[in-house]
């Protein structure tokens, strides 16, 4: 199991998107709440400090490597945390957050802040799909069957977006540039913004005859099945990265990439800390006492190993290099043993005379439950000064 750090920020909750937000859907959210709590349009000081969380998980999640560190558990604007540093300092006020940014919220921009028409042909998103494992495959690594649905390149196109034999236009609205000016009175002063045009989005082109298979997207979805290679000595949160196996791009645009998700089911047996394994044996009373030998099964092998005479309660054994194999490098970890020392809890008349005879000629005093002045009333004597 991976450990996360207890103290990095909902920044997906502050935000309210999901782990798996496109940029799109993140910057859309963003601007949403901006326009709410924006500090000149809400005065409440806790619109302000909301605003300020706002900036933050934007800043964040609008950054790919900080938004790594936050998928990985850490916190890139903690002081020390997530490693890859940056200036975000702690609290992560507004600063960083672009100027643009704060203009697009009020101004529109569905485009981003680009000049001119914007490209119809988009890189992709990334795609992330989870994949359950047992202890085993994940241990000695595992070809494993996965079945992926993303967008793909619309064949019947190209990814052109076009019905064949038919061409884009330029748009008519904004003459191909993509976008219209205006001139607004805003609490910032008189600001000229250029917003995308509506009847193209942007595009400075349209598509009269969309080809009939992706509607115009140069792309459909599907489902794919792959197999994707688990190297051994995976770990539970670890993503392993297909390259260009995500989603394809608007207009046909270079595919993300796909992260497959390592989710380690629990085992009946083991569990797992890093590549060390732990599990318990009960070993009777008796036995802890004289000495035995256990056969233990590990993964893949099966080990004798030896419970010395006089075997104390919660005692360990070690069986080196039986635990799961080191993801990088040679060697594995360790097989804790945990034994488990069982008192016996019914004894019938002659083993519990045994019992006292044993204790007996070890000189061990033994009270009768039924009698007065056991060994803990004396000890309690004792503290109390009576002894
Ligand atoms: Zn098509
Ligand atoms: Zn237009």
């Amino acid at each position: 199991m991976r450990t996360r750090n207890a103290v990095a920020r909902d920044y997906y909750g502050i935000l309210g998107v999901s782990r798996e937000a496109s940029d799109d859907e993140i910057k859309r959210a963003y601007r949403k709440l901006a326009r709410q709590f924006h500090p000149d349009v809400n005065p409440d000081p806790e619109a302000q400090e909301k605003f300020k969380d706002i900036n933050a998980a934007y800043e964040v999640l609008s950054d790919d490597r900080k938004r790594q560190i936050v998928d990985l558990g850490g916190d890139p604007l903690a002081p020390g945390g997530g490693g890859a540093g940056g200036p975000g300092g702690p609290g992560g006020a507004g600063p960083f957050v672009g100027f643009q940014d704060i203009m697009d919220a009020f101004f529109g921009g569905a485009g981003g802040n680009a000049r001119g028409p914007r490209p119809r042909t988009r890189p992709g998103a990334d795609a992330i799909l989870r994949l359950e494992l047992d202890l085993h495959e994940t241990a000695f690594g595992v070809e494993a069957p996965i079945t992926v649905d993303t967008a793909v390149l619309c064949t019947t196109c190209s990814g052109a977006g076009t019905a064949a034999g038919t061409h884009l236009a330029t748009c008519e609205a904004c003459a191909g540039r993509g976008e219209v000016q205006s001139v607004q009175r805003t609490f910032l002063g008189q600001v000229v913004s250029a917003r995308p045009c509506t009847v193209c989005q942007g595009y400075g082109t349209t598509i009269p005859h969309p080809c009939p298979t992706c509607a115009g997207d140069g792309r459909v979805r599907t489902r794919r099945s792959l197999t994707v290679k688990i190297p051994a000595g995976v770990e539970d949160g670890m993503r392993i990265r297909l390259a260009q196996q995500g989603e394809v791009g608007p207009g046909g645009g270079t595919a993300g990439d796909l992260y497959v998700e390592i989710h380690e089911r629990p085992h009946d047996v083991y569990s797992r800390k890093g590549d060390d394994l732990h599990c318990r044996v009960t070993v009777p009373m008796t036995a802890a006492a004289l000495g035995t030998r256990l056969t233990i099964k590990t993964l893949d092998s099966e080990e004798t190993v030896d419970v010395k005479a006089g075997t104390q309660p919660a005692s360990t054994l070690r069986l080196r290099a039986r635990g799961v194999p080191h993801l990088r490098g040679t060697g594995r970890g360790d097989l804790y043993v945990h034994l488990d020392v069982r008192t016996p809890t019914k004894l019938d008349p002659d083993q519990e005379k045994m019992l006292r005879d044993f204790a007996k000629t070890r000189g061990e005093e033994v009270a009768e439950l039924s009698k007065q002045g056991g060994f803990f009333s004396r000890m309690r004597d004792a503290f109390n000064g009576h002894a």
